[in-house]
């Protein structure tokens, strides 16, 4: 089996943060799923720059006496796609980290061409809570959420599955100081909410019928005041720039999503670019190795559709009518994500590793 801790969403840290702080939990979790499974092995894996977690799990494997199968700690590839749980399989294999065509599925065909269990290291450490007392842990169920953007305390914290957004804004990030513009609760990976449904409770269910998404609860906030299109350009450049390269409908979509955003965030695109859009969505949809292509569909098209409003104005001013709010928080040098690792480093000293099995 492995344990995914190559976490790379940007804005999400809770996986750094449950390694470093909890690193007896996330093995306790990998011995119960690798006897569940009868694994022959576990391999926890993370991205090559997660030194701190790495040493945390490896301290904590010293110390652990759990009856479990050989567990080693790997570290590969630093690239978002590079977490996708077939590029793991490759990068563990020793191929370069790209996804694989599904099916088959890992449960079915995995490494080396064995059945493998993939999954989630924030996931495993809830295993031995939830298996000591399943209706407990139902009653009391929590997510971890980075919180970060437009908010005066960007940070992670844990709260009840099913609270609102905008008590988690209020109460844990301070408050957004220019109201809520536009939330995203899976980071990248979802279509954004609008200032109007921030009381739809972080929960799965929940913010599907809102027409969203929890993934890995890393929860952006992009204040009132700014400029809708920017951030639809910047997810969608973030898309473009981690299209692996294998799969044509996914490199060229992206691209052109990039393209047509920049265009309508500069004033320079027409009616006729966002036809094309919405058939290179469609088309995007349905193709590809693994779900970016599609992600990217959804999370930029969901934008275009919530922000109607925008989208005229940029199209009629034939420029962007807040020139001087244009956040790029999908950037890799963005400060919003300067501000929630940062926000990471301050919670993983405050919390030292609390297990004592
Ligand atoms: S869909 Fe995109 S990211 Fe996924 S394998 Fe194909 S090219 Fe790579």
């Amino acid at each position: 089996m492995v344990a995914n801790g190559a976490e790379g969403e940007p804005g999400s840290v809770k996986d750094r943060f449950v390694m470093v702080t909890r690193p007896l939990d996330v093995l306790a979790g990998v011995a119960t799923a690798a006897r569940a499974v009868a694994a022959r092995e576990a391999v926890i894996y993370l991205k090559g720059s997660f030194a701190e977690a790495a040493a945390a799990l490896q301290a904590a494997l010293a110390r652990a006496s759990f009856d479990v199968p050989p567990v080693t700690v790997r570290r590969g590839e630093d690239g978002y796609i590079a977490g996708e749980e077939t590029a793991v399989l490759e990068t563990l294999e020793g191929r370069r980290a790209w996804p694989r065509p599904k099916p088959p599925l890992p449960a079915a065909v995995g490494f080396h061409g064995r059945p493998t269990l993939v999954q989630n290291v924030e996931t495993l450490a809830r295993v031995p809570a939830a298996v000591a007392d399943p209706v407990a842990y139902r009653a009391r169920e929590t997510t971890l959420v980075s919180l970060w953007g437009h908010v005066r305390s960007p940070g992670i914290h844990e709260v009840p599955l099913g609270t609102s957004i905008r008590r988690i804004v209020e109460e844990q990030g301070g408050g957004a100081p220019d109201g809520i513009g536009m939330i995203f609760p899976a980071g990248p990976s979802c279509a954004p909410l609008t200032s109007s449904q921030a009381d739809v409770p972080l929960e799965p269910d929940a913010l599907r019928a809102a027409g969203s998404a929890l993934g890995t609860a890393a929860l952006l906030v992009i204040g009132a005041t700014a400029c809708p299109m920017a951030v639809g350009a910047s997810l969608a450049g973030f898309f473009a720039r981690e299209a692996c390269g294998q799969c044509p409908p996914c490199v060229v979509g992206t691209a052109n999503l990039a393209r047509v955003l920049r265009a309508l965030e500069s004033g320079e695109a027409r009616a006729s670019d966002l036809a094309h859009l919405s058939e290179a969505a469609g088309f995007m949809s349905d193709h590809g190795y693994c779900a970016h292509g599609r992600t990217a569909a959804a999370a930029v098209g969901g934008l275009l559709k919530r922000f109607p409003d925008d989208v005229g104005a940029h199209l009629a001013a034939r420029g962007c009518p807040r020139p001087a709010n244009r956040p790029d928080p999908f950037g890799p040098d963005s400060p919003e994500r300067a501000a929630i690792e940062a926000a990471l480093e301050r919670a993983t000293r405050a919390h030292a590793p609390r297990d004592a099995h």
